[in-house]
């Protein structure tokens, strides 16, 4: 049997390996988080007509094609901080037509194609430098043969607007989020950036 010294000895070992485990998993992560330039460093570079840093990871972040083309700026809610349920709704919701197209804001990869109680039919996609995930959610279908791990460009239809999950049945609208991953390759858990000032810039500037 132990002593109650060594219980007390084990216990605190097991604390410090702990310790060290995190300290050593977050430094790499902040290292990385000092290196990338904030996301307003590279919008004015592309207003002044500066070619913007080709490799910058925030790019496909910042160069976005709108989601739903058949509407407009007009039909996007800033909803990004609105509480709903425990948490806040980490997404602009925009309302359209059922059955409208909804096509990829960027360049990237098919991540999973995902039916949730709240979501609905959903599609998850990564940017092409796979820093990010752009989350469309509430769809009618998904386009015809789309698969997980599909490359896509800009502009391909993914899906069609619709109701599913817990949307208002009478109220076809696309549940749009951004997240920057915090693992490589892992499309959920990632931090929510609010995509409203995004595509907002993005439509207005005539991208
Ligand atoms: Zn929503």
């Amino acid at each position: 049997m132990r002593t109650v010294d060594q219980e007390l000895r084990l216990g605190f070992l097991g604390g410090l390996v702990l310790l060290l485990a995190c300290l050593m998993a977050a430094r790499p992560f902040d290292a990385r988080a000092q290196a990338r330039p904030a996301p307003r460093d590279v919008v004015p570079a592309v207003a002044e007509g500066m070619k913007p840093p080709p490799a910058s990871p925030e790019r496909s972040a910042a160069d976005l094609a709108f989601p739903v083309p058949a509407v407009s700026l007009a039909a996007m809610f800033d909803s990004f901080k609105d509480p709903r349920g425990l948490r806040a709704h980490h997404a602009v919701d925009i309302l359209a037509p059922r059955r409208s197209d909804i096509v990829a804001v960027t360049d990237g990869t098919i991540a999973r194609l995902l039916s949730s109680v709240a979501g609905g039919i959903g599609v998850y996609q990564f940017s092409a430098d796979r820093k990010y995930c752009y989350y469309y959610a509430h769809l009618q279908s998904y386009a015809l043969h789309l698969r997980e791990g599909q490359q896509i460009k800009r502009g391909q239809i993914l899906g069609y607007v619709g109701t599913t999950g817990n949307a208002p049945a009478h109220t076809p609208h696309l549940h749009f989020a951004i997240t920057r991953l915090r693992k490589p390759n892992q499309w959920w858990g990632g931090e929510a950036i609010d995509p409203f000032p995004i595509l907002k810039r993005e439509v207005s500037s005539g991208h």
